[in-house]
């Protein structure tokens, strides 16, 4: 057990998840209300007991990217910029006991509390990284067109300039293939940004969001606001092939062949289906599920059995959990494994004995879908709604980016 200060704390990646938990914590060593924990009314606040804490992210990106803005950062280029800010720009961050390091985590020793990274672009073996406590915050491994895949801003912008470009002087016009959330929001953002252009989803079952456990009102009311914003959307079509052909000017554009005969033109086809897969390759398998997920406790610690599990925690889209993943349980995570590594950083130094730790609850299935100008939202309690009223509170007007940027307070500067 670590017992000197400062503490470090090593967290594996730098979104929803994994900035949370660094700047939660930051809070909580300083005395402060954790900013994503539930806010005491004024002066009712009872300051924590002053920690040292050295915090070092490593992330492959060279910033913070709003990945759930990605159907409109592959729409619009004004978006794109607004999306992806780098470590350096973000004020939040800006404290000499947070660094951010742009490279891979490779490997993680629990028993030894030492993890290996790359730096990025490095040609030298991974360096070893020292810790007291560890957070895996480094979420899925999304495919393209899902998601950019440049690890730089610059070539980040070149990445969706270039598919914007592509999709906009299409005659022909885009099929996603998917009619998953995300196949849902690509198609949908790509028509309200670009309304001339010609966008058609396509789904193999008769119900859209057919992997989520969710009522059949929200999958239908999903298809209705899809209609209303003028996509075509094509049910029960099972993508067969797609061959490059010359169009009746002799420009080359695609033949999109479906299972059940039916064929159409387009100039690009967008696959909103591959599967994303964890990205814990450098934990220990015994800690993962079979498909790759962290297997946690409800505190997010490692399992018991884990050496030194109450220092290793893991938050985010790579938790074994239940819920849709999704970026509001990342931050709620990413909270709960800070104020809990607090605690136990409280034990440390002996200024508490009985610690009292946070504990996830079972998610259930909820969703908010975004759906070109309106969303439809569904929580248990709360049931169905949609309409341009339910965008404006799950969405605002930028695809969620203020209000994670809020809410995570990457805007203000820590006060010295
Ligand atoms: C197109 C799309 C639309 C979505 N829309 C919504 C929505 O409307 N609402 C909603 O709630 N959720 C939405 N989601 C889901 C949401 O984006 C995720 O739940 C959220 O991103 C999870 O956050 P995270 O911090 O766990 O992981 P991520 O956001 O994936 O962040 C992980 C970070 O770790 C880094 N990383 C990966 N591997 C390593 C490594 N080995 N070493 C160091 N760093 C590493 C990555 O570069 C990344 O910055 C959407 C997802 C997609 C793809």
């Amino acid at each position: 057990m670590p017992t000197s200060q400062p503490f470090s704390v090593l967290v594996a990646g730098g979104a929803y998840a994994g900035l949370s938990a660094a700047l939660n914590l930051q809070d909580l060593c300083r005395g402060l209300p954790p900013r994503c924990g539930e806010q005491p009314a004024e002066g009712e606040h009872t300051p924590t007991p002053l920690l040292e804490v050295d915090i070092t992210i490593v992330d492959e990106r060279d910033g913070y990217y709003h990945l759930i803005g990605s159907p409109l950062a592959l729409s619009s280029e004004k978006h794109a910029e607004k999306f992806w800010i780098k470590y350096d720009d973000i004020p939040g961050l800006r404290s000499p006991k947070i660094r951010v390091l742009h490279g891979s985590v490779k490997s993680v020793d629990p028993e030894r509390k030492v993890a290996t990274y790359l730096a990025n672009g490095s040609l030298e073996p991974p360096t070893e990284l020292r810790y007291d406590y560890f957070v895996a915050a480094s979420g899925l491994r999304r495919a393209w067109p899902v998601v950019p895949q440049s690890l730089r801003r610059k070539q980040y912008l070149f990445e969706t300039a270039d598919h914007i470009q592509a999709a906009t002087t299409a005659r022909h016009g885009v099929v996603v293939v998917g009619g998953g959330a995300v196949g849902i929001e690509m198609a949908a953002e790509l028509k309200l940004v670009h309304p001339n252009l010609n966008v058609t989803l396509v789904h193999s079952r008769d119900k859209l969001l057919s992997s989520e456990a969710l009522p059949d009102d929200v999958k239908d009311r999903s298809l209705e606001l899809l209609r209303e914003a003028k996509v075509t959307v094509l049910m029960s079509h099972r993508l067969d092939r797609t061959e490059e052909i010359k169009d009746d000017t002799g420009k080359p554009c695609l033949k999109v062949h479906f299972t059940n005969g039916h064929t159409m033109l387009a100039d690009q086809v967008s696959m909103a289906v591959s599967r994303s897969v964890p990205t814990t390759t450098y934990l220990p398998s015994d800690l993962l599920d079979e498909e790759g997920y962290v297997k946690v406790q409800a505190s997010l610690a490692f399992p018991q059995d884990t050496p030194n599990s109450s220092s290793h925690f893991a938050a985010g889209d790579l938790v074994k959990w239940s819920g849709i993943k999704r970026c509001g349980a990342a931050m709620h995570m990413g909270y709960y494994a800070a104020s809990n590594i607090y605690e136990y950083m409280l034990q440390c130094t002996g200024s508490k004995k009985e610690i009292k730790l946070l504990e996830l609850a079972e998610i259930p299935p909820m969703i908010g879908l975004a759906v070109g100008k309106k969303a439809v939202a569904y929580w248990p309690e709360g049931g169905m709604t949609s309409g341009e009223d339910v965008m404006k509170s799950f969405f605002g007007d930028d695809l969620g980016f203020s209000i994670c940027w809020n809410h995570m307070k990457l805007g203000e500067e820590p006060a010295a």
